[in-house]
């Protein structure tokens, strides 16, 4: 399928499918196209939570324990997702890794802790990954997924009568698991960076850590950062669009109801 169709096929979906499928992203006001309903991407996650609990070891770092306790419900709050079920665990790995699934488990791996200084450091990890799942970026990939497999056949059956609940059980079937759809894409990180921003602004956290954060973590690239790495794309375009960003997020913070400046520091 070439490339440049995608754009208005898209549209044509969204208009075929007005009000079910399509909607726009908090904060970003993008509009989205999803065949996922919010029910059954919070099954998944909550699945794929069971499962990580399971067969991870948690944390005993009190430290870092007790800085996700603090850091963790504030971005929650931020957020304004009220549905979710919000869960916060240390794992105990070496990966330099955090994710936060649909419906609202979130986790941070202790392998990413040498670079973090600060609450505020944390916090612009937990608020991307959460920002993640407030976008639905899971749903929307499995959503893409779905569109891209089923290619130009989609849009016949999508165009005949009663086909769009076919199309839906072929969505709800795709058994994809949870660590394979997390997000990846340009559009869906930069759009994390944008939004994570915001939410550890209006959390009371200084939004320039952002920027020295990712400085730190962006000049490692190696070893047990791959995991991350592969996919948190680094570099100066990032760094760049960071500092882009930078503006609105300092406008919510200075007018945010606490302030924390940096938090508490971790080391
Ligand atoms: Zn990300």
């Amino acid at each position: 399928m070439k490339k440049r169709f995608l754009p208005a096929l898209f549209s044509a979906l969204c208009l075929i499918l007005l009000g079910t499928a399509c909607q726009s992203v908090p904060y970003s006001g993008r509009s989205q196209f999803l065949l996922t309903s919010v029910d059954y991407e919070n099954e998944q996650g909550l699945a794929a939570w069971q499962e990580t609990l399971k067969t991870e070891k948690l944390s005993s770092n009190t430290t870092a324990v007790n800085a996700l306790n603090r850091v963790g419900p504030r971005i929650a709050e931020a957020s304004g997702q009220k549905d979710f079920q919000w869960e916060f665990k240390v794992i105990e790995s070496e990966q330099a890794n955090a994710f936060c699934l649909p419906g609202g488990k979130v986790a941070l791996y202790t392998g990413i802790l040498p670079y973090m200084d600060n609450d505020a450091e944390m916090a612009v990890v937990i608020g991307h990954e959460v920002s993640h799942a407030i976008a639905r970026h899971g749903g929307e990939r499995m959503s893409q997924g779905v569109l891209q497999n089923a290619g130009a056949a989609v849009v016949s059956v999508l165009t005949s009568g009663s086909a769009y609940q076919e199309l839906a059980v072929s969505a709800y079937g795709v058994t994809t698991n949870l660590a394979g759809i997390l997000p990846y894409s340009r559009l869906h990180e930069s759009e994390a960076d944008k939004i994570g921003m915001i939410l550890m602004a209006k959390a009371g956290y200084d939004p320039n850590y952002a920027i020295t954060f990712w400085k730190k973590f962006g000049g490692n690239s190696g070893g047990f950062l791959e995991a991350f790495t592969s996919t948190h794309p680094l570099g100066e375009d990032r760094i760049r669009a960071m500092r882009e960003n930078l503006p609105e997020a300092l406008k919510i913070y200075n007018v945010s109801k606490v302030r924390y400046g940096a938090g508490n520091k971790l080391r």
